[in-house]
């Protein structure tokens, strides 16, 4: 579904990301971990075309993104950022259709409809009528991904998606994550919860100074890892 070939990414004179090669199969949860300042959340931009990359090439079923009408792009992939970024003037359910109405083109019942559905799924079905101000952290974050997934997206992209919640919120996010990741969802998820990556993650990537490290099934990284910087990088976070 999704493969990335040789990326590299610099912002001005710094090298970001140091020729990036990964596929992913439809039904793929990949989990990237790695230090702060390695390129996480920039591999993530250059997927979905936020931001511009100058090597490389990214392809979605063997079309690439860089030739991909944005409009195209942003309903194939999706995205959940760690600052939750609800419209704060629009309802949970405002927020959810949004996208639908302007970037889907749907009428405004058939757009509610579908995006109760998205609610409902993610457990806020009560709260379609809450402004953001009045949900929790756990919740606005489970709005953006319904509004993500109201797009049917192919691929669902998640930077760091409970690191800026309660650690009590935490949980009622990851379950949400783990139902996509069990209902066949594609998803390039960077994350520090290990016990999400074990028990959802197909895969798992180490990326350190722009460069894949290690990648493998979860249990072969945290129980046999091939290279000294997994795992001292694994022991620092579990
Ligand atoms: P973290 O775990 O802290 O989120 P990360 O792995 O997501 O880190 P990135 O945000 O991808 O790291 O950043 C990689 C490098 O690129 C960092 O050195 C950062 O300073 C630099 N960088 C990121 N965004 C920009 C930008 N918009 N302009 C210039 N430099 C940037
Ligand atoms: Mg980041």
């Amino acid at each position: 579904l999704l493969r990335v070939e040789d990326l590299q990414k610099s912002y001005g004179d710094e090298t970001v990301l140091r020729g990036v090669s990964f596929d992913l199969d439809k039904r793929d949860v990949e989990v990237v971990i790695g230090p702060s300042g390695s390129g996480k959340s920039t591999m993530l931009r250059c997927v979905n075309r936020l931001t511009e990359f100058q090597g490389g090439t990214i392809s979605l079923d063997g079309e690439s993104v860089m030739e991909m009408d944005e409009n195209t792009l942003r309903k194939r992939v999706g995205m959940v950022f760690q600052d939750i970024n609800l419209f704060s003037h629009l309802t949970a359910l405002g927020n959810v259709t949004l996208g639908l109405r302007k970037v889907r083109g749907m009428g405004d019942s058939e757009a509610e409809s579908k995006a109760m559905n998205q609610l409902e799924r993610v457990g806020l079905k009560a709260q379609a009528d809450s402004y953001p101000a009045e949900l929790s952290g756990g919740q606005k974050q489970r709005v953006g991904i319904a509004r993500a997934l109201a797009m049917d997206p192919e691929l669902l992209l998640f930077d760091e998606p409970t690191s800026a919640l309660d650690p009590e919120l935490v949980g009622e996010v990851l379950e949400v994550m783990r139902d996509l990741a069990e209902g066949g969802m594609t998803m390039l998820v960077v994350t520090h919860e290990m016990g999400f990556a074990r028990r959802a993650a197909s895969s798992l990537m180490f990326l350190d100074e722009g460069r894949i490290v290690e990648r493998g099934p979860p249990e072969q990284l945290f129980e046999n890892p091939q290279r000294d910087r997994t795992k001292e990088f694994l022991d620092r976070l579990t």
